[in-house]
């Protein structure tokens, strides 16, 4: 029997975790030279717009929000397909999340519908890269600049994609990465906010740590009752040495992308994801089943594949078919794609260490699986 194969797994090479050990030494572990030094790299890297980490992607969409000024009485346009912090973290804010349906192929936001939801009380837009596949940000921006809506981009999938030729992060409003483990650079937990005035940056900065900033050498001032979500020298010196192989990692998961497709052909027995552009990531590899034709539910076509020692993720159920979002009136039968998403969807593994051997080998387990399942 094969070593069990995950969805997906980090690469942290030794290089990094020497130097963890360093940081661990040094006698500074909490925010320090390292988290400048992340944060630096991670400008840099978005064409050297301001960039504030934070404890998470959730962390850094919750603040961004805040940093926009939208709370009670607003309204913001989220996708239904995506991960549940999207929605979470406006309703958080204290604001209203109006849902709007995908597009079917691409998972991303459907614009023409998400111009339909907008009201007087809508304040902002979140449009979700999901899968790392970019959003038409063309179209998205000149329906943020024609409404004056701001834009927070939930980009927690999208370190590393490109919007013709643009990197994600290095233009638009305010963009929200992820460091988790899962994604395609982790720094454990982490995240980070590209881009906002300096009045916002300051707005960031205050949001992670306290309320609170350094007013002179022996002096502070608290101008709200914050929260604390700043990273750690840890996390940050992890995240460092994931940034050197953010290019190699995402190249890699291209190929096994490609390979998955090539082996496929024509006929797939599953809907595959669009291929993309150059601009794709590959942060996952998610299909559909064609559960009309199967005599096996989702749930045993997952445990077939474990049994052949193969992991396969769900990413995402609707969102607002949770029972938090129903209790704010939201029902079954309002997003149909994104419902029909949630429902069919399997995440195949496709991380930076997987060989291409292991792509044929998940390609045939799917194929039996599948074949002996057919009605
Ligand atoms: C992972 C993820 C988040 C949350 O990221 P954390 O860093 O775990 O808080 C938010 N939105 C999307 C689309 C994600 O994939």
């Amino acid at each position: 029997m094969q070593p069990f194969l995950p969805f997906t797994r980090p690469s942290i090479d030794e290089q990094t975790i020497a130097e963890v050990a360093e940081v661990l030494r040094s006698g500074w572990l909490a925010s320090g030279p390292k988290v400048q030094a992340f944060e630096a790299a991670l400008s840099e890297y978005c064409g050297a717009r301001p960039v504030r980490t934070q404890t998470s992607a959730t962390a850094s969409l919750e603040h961004a929000l805040l940093a926009c000024g939208i709370g009670a009485g607003d309204e913001v346009i989220v996708p239904a397909m995506s991960f549940v912090a999207t929605a979470n973290v406006v309703v958080r804010v204290g604001a209203r999340p109006v849902f709007v349906d995908v597009d079917l192929s691409t998972r991303n936001i459907d614009l023409d519908q998400a111009e339909v939801a907008l009201t007087a009380r809508t304040r902002a837009i979140m449009p979700v890269h999901l899968c790392g596949m970019p959003v038409d940000l063309d179209r998205l921006y000149a329906l943020a600049a024609h409404k004056r809506l701001r834009v927070i981009e939930d980009a927690a999938q999208a370190m590393g994609s490109s919007y013709r030729g643009r990197r994600i992060g290095s233009f638009g409003d305010l963009v929200c990465f992820s460091f988790h483990p899962n994604k395609n650079i982790t720094s454990i937990e982490g995240g980070a906010v590209v881009g906002g005035s300096p009045e916002e940056v300051r707005e960031l900065e205050l949001h992670r740590f306290h309320g609170q900033m350094k007013t002179a050498a022996d002096a502070f001032e608290t101008y709200f009752a914050g929260g604390k979500a700043n990273l750690t020298d840890v996390a940050a010196c992890v995240g460092l040495g994931q940034l050197r192989q953010l290019e190699s990692f995402n190249a890699r998961r291209r190929e096994l992308a490609m390979r998955y497709f090539q082996l496929w052909g024509e006929d797939p027995p599953l809907a595959l994801p669009p291929r993309g552009d150059a601009g794709h990531n590959w942060h996952m590899f998610a299909a559909r089943l064609p559960l009309e034709r199967l005599r096996i539910s989702r749930l045993q076509f997952i445990e077939a594949m474990a049994e052949r020692g193969i992991g396969i993720g769900v990413h995402y159920p609707a969102i607002h078919l949770f029972s938090a979002y129903r209790a704010l009136g939201y029902r079954e039968g309002q997003f149909p794609h994104a419902e029909r998403i949630g429902r069919e969807t399997v995440t195949l593994p496709l991380f930076p260490a997987m060989r291409l051997e292991d792509v044929d080998r998940v390609v045939g387990a799917v194929n039996e699986v599948l074949r002996e399942a057919t009605r």
